[in-house]
């Protein structure tokens, strides 16, 4: 790929299904049926990507855990083979000497979403059909870390702890939670973990916090206040794509309500190039919150938390604070 890619990252996701059942999940809101992309049609995508140089860079999710996708091996080992470095997340309890492999081999980075890092958020989270007890899922995550320490090469991987901030109820838990589970994973790796902020506790392998979008939690108001202007970078920065071809915004739009073409029959030129692509930059262009999903996604459930997140989406519109990523 020679020219600057369109996209920095395009979601691909696999399954809009998981085998966890955490309580602040978008899944409970979720209307579309839950289904896998047809491993062809995954491949084709790849190769459009590829071929068009739209991204260098895919994520197996928009929803969903990915490792659920019986043909994951595979779709993964093709979009290496075609230059694409991939981004996995994974809420880590799937994980498995086979599938360590694979992600060793042909990942990019490997984010594992702690969601459950605690025994009683994992009894919470872990859902009724739930694949291993807790101690077997910290055992899971710290045997993926020790072979990639072993090999000295592999991905990136990142835990991925949420703290909301500190006028959320859930900070306090949050924090705990994760202290408790790094405290655990380090008798796993035998190795001393410092439990705060972002930190590299070994080559290559970070813990980072994270938020928990409040556009996926329930207000704890009971209201909620939509935006209708806010600066954002979905379409200039990411395209995301569902299980069925639907091509959408971004991975918040979890119903696929953004919709904006499909790929099941359409090449993704067509759909890029098409004019409901071009009304939605036109639209954020001018800071404009295009639809009902994007408006509550810069909304908020409280008149000041709504006041700030406007005032620092002007903020970022003239640069004062520059977007964050760790991807
Ligand atoms: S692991 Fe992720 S996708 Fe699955 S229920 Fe929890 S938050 Fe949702
Ligand atoms: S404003 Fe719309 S396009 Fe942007 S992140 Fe939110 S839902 Fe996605």
């Amino acid at each position: 790929m020679n020219r600057t890619p369109q996209f920095k990252m395009v979601f691909l996701e696999l399954t809009n299904g998981c085998n966890f059942s955490c309580a602040f999940c978008a899944k409970h809101k979720m209307s579309r049926p839950v289904g896998f992309m047809d491993a062809a049609l995954a491949m084709r995508i790849l190769d459009q990507l590829q071929e068009h140089e739209l991204t260098n860079r895919v994520a197996f999710h928009v929803m969903g855990e990915p490792l659920l996708h019986p043909r994951f091996g595979e779709i993964l080992a093709y979009a290496h083979s075609v230059g694409l470095k991939v981004a996995i997340n994974t809420n880590g309890s799937l994980l498995s000497e086979e599938r360590n492999d694979m992600l060793l081999e042909h990942a990019d980075r490997v984010l594992i979403s702690l969601r459950s890092r605690s025994e009683a958020a994992f009894s919470r989270n872990a859902g009724s059909k739930r694949v291993c007890d807790y101690s077997s899922y910290i055992s899971r995550v710290g045997q993926l870390i020790t072979k990639k320490l072993e090999l000295g090469t592999g991905p990136k991987i990142y835990l991925r702890l949420f703290a909301n901030d500190c006028s959320d109820p859930l900070f306090a838990e949050s924090v705990s939670q994760s202290h408790e589970f790094i405290r655990k994973l380090n008798t796993v790796l035998r190795q001393r973990v410092l439990p705060s902020g972002s930190i590299e506790i070994y080559p290559d392998v970070r813990v980072v916090f994270d938020k928990l979008t409040e556009f996926w939690l329930p207000s704890t108001t009971g209201k909620y206040y939509r935006s209708y202007w806010g600066k954002c970078d979905a379409l200039t920065d990411e395209l995301a794509i569902l299980w069925n071809g639907d091509v959408t915004t971004c991975c918040y739009d979890y119903d696929g309500l953004n919709r904006f073409g499909n790929l099941a029959n359409n090449g993704i030129l067509e759909v890029v190039a098409g004019d409901e692509f071009r009304n939605y930059l036109v639209s954020f262009a001018k800071m404009k919150l295009p639809t009902p999903v994007c408006q509550e996604c810069f909304g908020a459930s409280s008149r000041w938390r709504w006041m700030l997140r406007q005032l620092y989406s002007l903020g970022q519109f003239i640069n004062l604070f520059p977007p964050k990523s760790f991807l």
